[in-house]
Formats: C-alpha cells, structure tokens, sequence
C-alpha cells in the first residue's frame, strides 16, 4: 500500500537525477519534501574554534535551497523548510503527519551518519522508516568491480579497474510529482543570513549563485563552447568551476558528464573520455576512501600514519596563514582570493596547503578546518582525503603530492597577474 513519505533533501539539492525524489515518488501517495538548516552546521565550531561554515558556502545554501523551493512550486509541490536538528525537525514532522517512511540520500561521514542514525532510531518508535538511497558518485558503488573494503588505494589502479569494468548509468529524468497536501502545516521561511550571526555581503554574485537552475545553465554554457573545460592545468585560472553545485548536489556527476560527452560514453568499452571524466573519478575515489577507512579521515595520523610530530600548532603562525601574512606574496594572495570568494582553485590549494603544512610546519587538521569553513564547495570527502594526500598520511601514502620549488611564487604566476588581482582586494 502506497502512504506518505518525507523526502528529506541534505546534499543534494536538485530534481534532476535524485533517487530518493524518484523513490519517493514511486512509493508513496503523497510527499512532503523538507530542508533542515541544521544549527550544529550553521552556528557550530570545529577543535580549532573556527566556524563549521562561513557567509560564502551559507549563501550558496540559501540559494540553492530558494531554487529547490520554487523548482518544487513549479511543479505542484512545495518545500517544508525548518532550522534546528535535522533528526528531531523531520520526526515531528513525519508524527505529525503520519507519514510512512523519509526518504534521503545516504550520507557516509561521522556528523551526517550520527544524525542519518538519530533519526532511524526514532522514526522506528513511531513504526516509520528511514529508506536510503545513493547518488553522490559518477558510479553507483554496487557496480565497481570490488567491494568497498577492497577498493585500491592507488589512484591508478583504481582508475584503471573502474575503467575497464564498469558501466556509467544515465541520469534519471524528474517525475511528475504528486500535488502537495497542505495538510495545515506550516512550511516555514527561509532563513536570513543574520540568524546564523552572518552579515549579507556581495560575495562573486554573478559566479556562485547556488541552486540547480543555475547549475543547469552553467553546464549549458559549457557544452556550447567546449573550449572553456580547460581542467587539470598547472595554472591558477584553471577547472570549470563546477564543484559548489556538485557538493551540494545542485548538479549530480552523471548529469554533468551525460550532457558534456553528448551521452556517448556509457559503457566502458568507449576509448575516449571526456576530459571531465578523471577530474569526477577523483572525486569518487576520494568518497570510496572515506567509506573504506571511516573516521581515520578526520585524525591527524590520517590513514597511513607517519610521524607528524613536528607539526606543533601555533596559533600565531596559522593566523599569519590565514590572513595572508606570510613570507610568500602568492600564498597572500591565495588567501585573500579564498577570504573573498569562497573559492581557489585546485592548484591554488595545492599551493597555501603544502605551504602551511611543509613551510611553516603546521598540522594540516588546521588547514583542513580553514578550508571546510571558507570553502563554497566543502566536502567532507574531498576536503579531508586531498589534505592528507598532501601532508603524506592519505591512502596512496606517498611523502607529497605537490612540493614547493624555492621560486614558486613567481614559476605559478609569471606576469603577477594573480597577484596584482587578489594583493589589492583584502575584505577586512
Ligand atoms: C587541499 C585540498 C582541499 C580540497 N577540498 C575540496 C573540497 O572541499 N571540495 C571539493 O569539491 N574539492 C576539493 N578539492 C579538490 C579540487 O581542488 C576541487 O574539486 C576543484 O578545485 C574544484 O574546482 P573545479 O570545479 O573548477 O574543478 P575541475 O577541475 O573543473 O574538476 C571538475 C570536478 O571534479 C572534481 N574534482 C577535481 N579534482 C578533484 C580532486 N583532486 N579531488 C576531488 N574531486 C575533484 C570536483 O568535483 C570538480 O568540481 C580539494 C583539493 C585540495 C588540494
């Protein structure tokens, strides 16, 4: 018998390709979609009493969460949108409206997993369940040649098993939705940006608009002019910029890569790959070492330990970092980019990360902490494995991927074009 359901959004903030909105939908008679700004997120601190989350990915959030809310009403439905914890917002409302199950995408690291747990736990008192679905990866987990418990520590061999074995599944199409019951509840307002002790500021506007409206348009921009994927550069203006709506799954991987390589490369057997198609392996490799090693991803010994004892915390020191008050002009301007925008792109973090971790010999937790604050596009995944890479303690346990040279400021930056742009523009 088909009965209500929730369908609880996290990350993934969009219609197109989401199984939980399709099960969901198949499943139930009506549905009720819900967001919870969750205020252990948005008013929390990590060890180092740095923000969990600043005003650029908060932003971003707001917005994307506005466009889901009216891409729902677009279609008849609606958005429930609440701000307290997510377990206990979304079990009063499934008691309430005697729903059947909540729907969500399963989430793999420590905070969402204790939360995703919570809320089992008292769906179950009230004989409700919480159904998980997927849909972060390129690949679906179930079709990878090996088990999770086996997946390679290398890169490589990784690439080279999922190449060679598996089949990309085409995104799934936005079904029609059932007519939102109003069943006399109330839907809630979206938050502004002060009830999580955050000031409105103009932060890129026309860039990191959140949501997948603009997701979608930016996907279309870059199909139509093939030239602008200029990925895996060694160069400061680099990378499509597609990773806000990917971590916030505004965009999904498999929508991203369908419409890019025009729908051709859905079987294994296809020789060439879209150059996008690493760049999102490396992203599904770093979610399959997260799921393979758990919260060893969050110690400072990492995955492979080595001894980080001259790594002592100074706060002077990674003050100076954050600031951008180093010895190094480009790593100053690498930091007042990311202060600004929310965002740097990879051979930027590659640049301040080994920086603060091999120069100034800070534990790269700190650095870790800064980049989940400022980062618009933070993922627990992708944020923690680079980061361990870097400081020689990831699963591939190499020593660095990315060692400065002594004349590194001017070998990235040539002309100071970079640095004339962000040594001029520091937010105070
Ligand atoms: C220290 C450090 C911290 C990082 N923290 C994050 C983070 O919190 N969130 C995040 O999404 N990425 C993170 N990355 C990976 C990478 O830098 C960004 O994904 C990339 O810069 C985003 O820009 P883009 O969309 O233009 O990338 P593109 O080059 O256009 O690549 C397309 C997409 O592929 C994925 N991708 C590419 N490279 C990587 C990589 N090395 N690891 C994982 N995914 C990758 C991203 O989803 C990206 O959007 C981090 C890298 C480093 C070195």
């Amino acid at each position: 018998m088909r009965e209500g359901g929730i369908l609880w959004f996290r990350n993934d903030l969009r219609l197109t390709d989401n199984e939980a909105l399709c099960e969901s939908v198949w499943q139930s008679n009506r549905i009720y979609p819900v967001y919870v700004f969750d205020e252990r997120i948005f008013s929390g601190k990590s060890a180092f009493g740095l923000r969990k989350i600043d005003t650029p990915r908060a932003k971003f959030i707001l917005d994307a969460v506005t466009d889901l809310r009216n891409r729902l009403r677009d279609r008849g439905s609606d958005l429930i949108i609440r701000i307290g914890k997510s377990e206990e917002e979304v079990y009063n409302i499934a008691k309430r409206l005697k729903t059947r199950n909540v729907f969500c995408n399963r989430e793999r690291t420590y905070e969402e997993v204790l939360i995703q747990d919570a809320l089992e736990e008292k769906l179950w008192s009230i004989g409700q369940e919480l159904r998980y679905t997927r849909g972060k990866m390129l690949y679906y987990t179930a079709d990878l040649p090996f088990p999770v418990t086996h997946s390679p520590d290398s890169f490589n061999a990784f690439r080279r098993e999922v190449e060679k074995f598996t089949s990309l599944r085409p995104p799934l199409t936005i079904p029609d939705l059932p007519p939102f019951d109003n069943a006399n509840i109330d839907k809630g307002e979206l938050p502004a940006l002060s009830r999580f002790e955050m000031s409105e500021v103009n932060l890129n506007a026309d860039c990191f608009n959140g949501g997948e409206s603009r997701g979608l348009e930016i996907v279309e921009n870059l199909k139509n002019d093939a030239s602008s994927v200029n990925v895996g550069q060694d160069s400061l203006y680099s990378g499509t910029q597609l990773s806000p709506w990917l971590s916030h799954g505004c965009l999904s991987p498999k929508t991203i890569y369908f419409e890019l390589s025009g729908n051709k490369n859905f079987n294994n057997s296809s020789k060439e790959k879209h150059p996008l198609y690493y760049q999102l392996l490396w992203r599904d490799y770093h979610r399959l070492i997260c799921k393979k090693y758990g919260n060893a991803i969050f110690c400072a010994e990492g995955i492979k330990p080595k001894d980080v004892s001259q790594s002592q915390y100074q706060a002077d020191v990674c003050k100076s970092w954050v600031q951008g008050e180093t010895d190094s002009s480009l790593v100053n301007a690498i930091m007042s980019e990311l202060k600004n925008t929310g965002f740097i792109n990879d051979l930027a973090r590659r640049i301040s990360a080994s920086y603060l971790v091999h120069v100034l010999k800070q534990p790269w937790l700190y650095g870790a902490s800064y980049y989940e604050q400022m980062l618009i596009d933070y993922d627990p995944c992708s944020n923690y494995g680079n980061w361990m890479e870097i400081a020689g303690v990831g699963a591939e346990n190499k020593e660095s991927k990315f060692i400065l040279s002594s004349d590194f400021d001017s070998k990235y930056d040539r002309d100071e074009s970079y640095r004339s742009r962000w040594l001029k523009n520091v937010r105070v």
